[in-house]
């Protein structure tokens, strides 16, 4: 049977495809991080499936479980929202059923990432995504690239200090409750960003472009990425 990889929404929940619901209809199982949140998404789809949880903390341990179902089940993974194994758990589960020879079918929709980048304003035809960073793995980026990464809001200040320390005072978006109430999408220079976030609420993902190589080698002392 096949493991489908399927998109949800990361806020409006009109952002669902027609295939994710029929996909979300028609399999044995759904494996999903937070039964709740995925509960609360199928009872919204008028769905009902028996539901696994699946999560970073339990996911080795799983996979043969997982495994063993899938010889006669159908499984879709979700992932609290957007599209699971980007920054979410599920590569493990994938390169297991690849080396098997399960079917992985990918049911593609929402992303976070994509949907900052698209309304950024900033360049999109070379980008490079950094998931969420912390000091250790601020990587120096190229001139030409966009990069994008991930916020957690009680991190967002420190990453915007770390950020200013690796690149200096440069130009940023910050994209904040993407396709919800109170999406945001705001430019300005670190300093200003710091200011006006001073009390970060919601998601965010943060947007900037590559720096000289020689600034950027200089400030981050590593070396830049493609
Ligand atoms: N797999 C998801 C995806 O495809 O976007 C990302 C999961 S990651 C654990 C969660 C992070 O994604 C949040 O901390 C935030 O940085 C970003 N994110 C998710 N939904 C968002 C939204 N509606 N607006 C802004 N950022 C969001």
């Amino acid at each position: 049977m096949s493991l489908f990889i399927v998109s949800t929404p990361i806020g409006n929940l009109e952002d669902i495809t027609l295939r994710a619901i029929k996909i979300l209809a028609s399999v044995d199982t759904i494996l999903c991080e937070d039964t709740r949140r995925t509960g609360l998404l199928l009872q919204h789809l008028h769905i009902k499936k028996p539901l696994i949880p699946y999560y970073e903390e339990i996911e080795d341990r799983k996979i043969p479980e997982i495994i063993a179902l899938l010889q006669h089940k159908s499984i879709a993974l979700v992932s609290d929202a957007g599209t699971p194994l980007i920054s979410d758990p599920g590569f493990k589960l994938v390169r297991e059923c690849i080396q098997r020879g399960i079917k992985v079918e990918s049911i593609p929709g929402p992303s976070a990432a994509i949907a900052a980048l698209t309304s950024s304003g900033l360049p999109p035809d070379k980008f490079i995504f950094l998931g969420f960073v912390n000091k250790k793995n601020f990587p120096s980026v190229k001139p030409g690239v966009t990069a994008i990464f991930y916020a957690a809001p009680h991190k967002l200040v420190q990453n915007l200090k770390d950020l200013e320390a690796a690149f200096g005072d440069i130009e940023i978006v910050v994209c904040r409750e993407l396709t919800k109430v109170h999406e945001e999408i705001w430019k300005g220079a670190i300093s200003q960003a710091l200011s006006h976030f001073s009390h970060p609420k919601g998601e965010f993902v943060l947007l900037f472009q590559g720096a000289n190589p020689k600034a950027s080698m200089s400030s981050a002392g590593t070396p830049p990425l493609p």
